[in-house]
């Protein structure tokens, strides 16, 4: 089985490498095949596309929606696109528009709590102000000591019941799909084993994805368990969607793991690339 790795960030949205940084450590690491997955934000393609061709590695563009359903912050990973398609482009944009404003809102929830100046502090830490994070703010956070690292942040901060995390209106599951269709692409539920869905709404929620046709869910992740591989591969096989694999890779000393170093799908699973 080739190693492919279809989840991964660079500075184009909360990642820490460059485009070509990225492609060229994934070549490193034995990558066959990859895509480059930024939040919302589809610049760093042609960037990352040229730097494949000198590595002589197999390029897919991509990118992972930020979609609301049901009032829970989801992510919709779209592959082999027309990345020039204008609906596309346009939808992104919207989705991109509301950033600063919701990073305001955050930064006067954490100044609450007594956290102050974090707007300029995660600003400063954000390449593409646009596609500023909730992984800007919680770098910043460590940074000024507040936690000792990401994951401490995540757990008392920035997240739903703790300072700093704000409701916002992301895309609907239909325009995420409707736009990664329209341009010709294949639609992927990202790590589903992250979302705090109850097994039913879990349910709703494929059944809905797969009526509005989306194709595959993200079986083996960086932030799975193997109990979640082993349930999403039952899932996948059951609804019928091909399977995704992806580090979800944000830089170096950062993320669960590096790229290309998931261990292979599952044995019987379609694989999603069989699909571009
Ligand atoms: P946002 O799109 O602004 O809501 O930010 C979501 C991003 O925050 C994710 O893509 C990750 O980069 C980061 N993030 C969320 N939860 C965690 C966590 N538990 N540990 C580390 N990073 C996280
Ligand atoms: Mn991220
Ligand atoms: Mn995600
Ligand atoms: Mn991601």
């Amino acid at each position: 089985m080739p190693n492919c790795d279809l989840h991964c960030h660079s500075t184009c949205s909360d990642g820490l490498l460059a485009p070509a940084e990225v492609v060229r450590r994934a070549a490193e690491n034995g990558v066959d095949m990859l895509a480059l997955t930024d939040h919302d934000d589809i610049a760093g393609l042609p960037l990352a596309r040229a730097a494949a061709v000198e590595v002589g590695l197999d390029f897919v563009n991509g990118v992972e929606i930020s979609i609301e359903w049901e009032g829970l912050q989801i992510h919709i990973l779209g592959f082999a696109f027309a990345a020039a398609d204008a609906a596309l482009n346009a939808g992104l944009q919207t989705v991109r528009c509301g950033r600063i404003e919701r990073a305001r809102r955050m930064a006067a929830e954490l100044e609450k709590v007594g956290i102050d100046g974090s707007f300029d502090g995660a600003m400063r830490l954000a390449a593409n102000p646009n596609l500023v994070s909730r992984a800007h703010f919680g770098r910043h956070l460590v940074e000024r000591g507040v936690c000792k690292d990401l994951r401490s942040v995540f757990e008392s901060y920035l997240v739903p019941g703790r300072p700093g995390y704000v409701d916002h209106r992301w895309a609907t599951l239909a325009d995420s799909l409707g736009w990664i269709h329209g341009a010709g692409g294949v639609a992927t539920v990202a790590h589903p084993g992250r979302y705090k869905l109850s097994r039913g709404d879990m349910r709703r929620f494929l059944a809905e994805f797969h009526d509005l046709g989306g194709q595959a869910i993200e079986v083996m992740s960086g932030s799975h368990t193997p109990e979640h591989v082993d349930l999403y591969s039952r899932l996948a096989r059951e609804y019928g969607f091909a399977a995704s694999r992806g580090s979800d890779f944000h830089g170096p000393g950062e993320s669960y793991v590096d790229l290309g170093r998931l261990p292979p799908l599952p044995e019987g699973l379609r694989p999603v690339w069989q699909l571009f």
